[in-house]
């Protein structure tokens, strides 16, 4: 921690809560530039229905949702049609403010007409969405899912599931919602920050009961009554990968903004929390995305009335250690530069041993090198400021062979790794599906000046014309009334004012539009595929020119 300001680069740095940091030019830092901006529930919304638009059967893990106030009529309009076309249709929705977490402000109705206009929806957006009815019940109450996954690399994609996840439990039996029931926060919502206030929650000091419990419990419950759980995991893998190829696009437009390629800057990972419900049929569906999951492995304990107590939630330490522990692991940047520390741990641990530690364990030392390992590799620098620390590693001498025999010891010493890596694993099966990540590739190449996001009325210009899209049919007064009708329609509605110009999701709605009318005969996964190839082959052409031009 860094009070004061930090003076010197580091190798790893771990950010509280966003990627904030403009003078990082080196090194990988624990969060991505625009991430908690696109796991918003508008934001993520809008970039799932984007693909349900291009895949709508590979992306039906999602509950059909609307955005708020910007779509109420239309949800109404919608809503009302299919009542009438199936007039037994009972359903619930379920509101929850846009950037909100923990329930708050959370409610549901079971008619567009209940939606509550009080506190202003203008001034807090939110999404409404189809309210899963029938989940899967343990126990008699409905739960959730928190799964941690590490997004390694946007590029190239590198995904990573953690094995072990936390089942979050209502606290009161489940029952479908009727309009007796609605109100019943303990009944219907599972989170942990509502339901602790309830009577009925039990801090579990295992993970197989309480309300709060590892998911391999649940899986193994589930499999001893004969639950194929080897498909539910395999579901679960492909609603993860599918979910981080929707934000891949719009992450990179936020990307490049922060971290100008071809500029120094640090790389980027993070973890993110995944919330999946299990529907009575098993299957899972996406509730939301957490940019900034609690690594929280203690809970207060009230010890009398109002004095607290932080005590050890061996849960959350079982699943959340590992995942803080691997994340290091895989992000370990100079693994050759740990070896060599470790050796020299080694032999100044061996030296200490003769001297003062006669009956220094092997245990012991273990411990030591991984203590010192992690702490010292987090910056080589930072070695110097340890006292005495140069002076040691100097007479230590060169750590050649024991450096492969002490960090094979400290890997041995490691539990088995929890994170396991399921892109590009399973790569073949899911590239189809990265459609959106070429045209954000466009999108980023018309930018134009760094650091914006938003494409000018000139970039949007020279996009159209580089890529030979205007022609007797489609002149260029028509490529600036859509650019000025679709950037209105979007900056009217956006959240972010900052910048002028035409944002991502516009630019996503107007190259539709162009596949659309250029390909009109196919289906629309192939409009959009063939304009991609169409706008990436003139491109080339077009470089390939440049670079004869330069040449000559
Ligand atoms: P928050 O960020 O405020 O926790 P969530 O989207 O996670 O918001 O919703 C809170 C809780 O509401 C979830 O943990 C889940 O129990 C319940 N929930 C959310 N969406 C749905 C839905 N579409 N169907 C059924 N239950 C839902």
């Amino acid at each position: 921690q860094f009070p004061c300001g930090r003076r010197l680069p580091c190798d790893i740095y771990w950010h509280g809560v966003s990627f904030h940091d403009n003078d990082i030019f080196s090194g990988q830092v624990n969060k991505f530039p625009g991430m908690t901006e696109m796991v918003r529930k508008i934001t993520l919304s809008r970039a799932v229905r984007t693909m349900q638009y291009l895949f709508p059967l590979e992306y039906n893990f999602y509950p059909r949702s609307w955005i708020l106030p910007d779509e109420s009529s239309f949800f109404e309009k919608e809503i009302r049609m299919m009542k009438d076309r199936d007039p037994s249709w009972k359903p619930t929705f379920i509101v929850k403010p846009d950037g909100g977490c923990q329930g708050d402000g959370i409610y549901l109705i079971k008619d567009p007409s209940d939606i509550r206009l009080t506190g202003g929806l203008q001034s807090r957006p939110a999404v409404v969405q189809e309210y899963i009815c029938k989940p899967l019940l343990v126990d008699k109450l409905k739960f959730d899912i928190r799964l941690y996954v590490l997004l390694k690399s946007l590029e190239p994609l590198e995904i990573y599931i953690a094995k072990d996840g936390l089942s979050r439990f209502c606290t009161e039996p489940y029952q479908e919602p009727t309009l007796k029931n609605l109100h019943q926060v303990f009944m219907h919502l599972t989170n942990y920050s509502l339901n602790i206030h309830s009577g009925n929650f039990i801090h579990s000091d295992n993970a197989n009961t309480g309300s709060k419990r590892t998911f391999s419990s649940i899986l193994c419950r589930l499999s001893s009554k004969g639950v194929d759980v080897k498909k539910v995991w395999s579901d679960i893998i492909s609603l993860v990968i599918k979910t981080i190829i929707a934000l891949t696009p719009e992450l990179k437009v936020y990307y490049q903004s922060d971290i100008p390629a071809g500029k120094p800057g640090p790389t980027c990972f993070q973890i993110l929390g995944f919330d999946i419900l299990l529907m009575k049929n098993l299957k899972p569906m996406l509730l939301e995305v957490n940019a900034n999951p609690s690594m929280r492995i203690e809970h207060e304990k009230e010890l009398s009335p109002g004095v607290f107590e932080n005590v050890p939630s061996p849960v959350d330490e079982e699943v959340k250690v590992a995942v803080i522990r691997d994340t290091l692991r895989l992000v370990d940047p100079q693994k050759q530069k740990k070896k060599d520390v470790h050796a020299v741990c080694f032999l100044q641990l061996k030296k200490k041993k003769k001297k003062n530690f006669p009956n220094y364990s092997i245990e012991s030392y273990k411990c030591h090198v991984i203590k010192y390992g992690l702490f010292l590799c987090c910056r080589s620098q930072t070695l110097e400021h340890v006292s005495g620390a140069k002076e040691e590693l100097l007479d230590a001498g060169p750590p050649a062979r024991l450096a492969h025999d002490v960090s094979t010891t400290t890997e041995a010493a490691l539990p088995s790794p929890c994170l396991k890596q399921v892109f590009p694993k399973y790569a073949k099966q899911f590239n189809y599906l990265r459609l959106v990540d070429r045209v954000a590739a466009l999108f980023i190449r018309f930018l134009g000046v760094k650091g914006t996001t938003k494409l000018g009325p000139t970039g949007f210009r020279t996009f159209i014309r580089n890529c030979k899209l205007s022609n007797s049919n489609f002149s260029m007064a028509s490529v600036d009334i859509l650019y000025i009708d679709i950037t209105r329609r979007w900056n009217s509605m956006g959240i972010d004012h900052k910048e002028s110009g035409m944002c991502w999701q516009a630019f996503v709605e107007a190259f539709f539009f162009l596949a659309q009318k250029k390909y009109k005969s196919l289906p629309l996964p192939e409009q959009v595929a063939s304009l991609i190839d169409f706008c990436e082959y003139h491109l080339a052409v077009l470089d390939e020119k440049r670079l004869v031009c330069g040449r000559g």
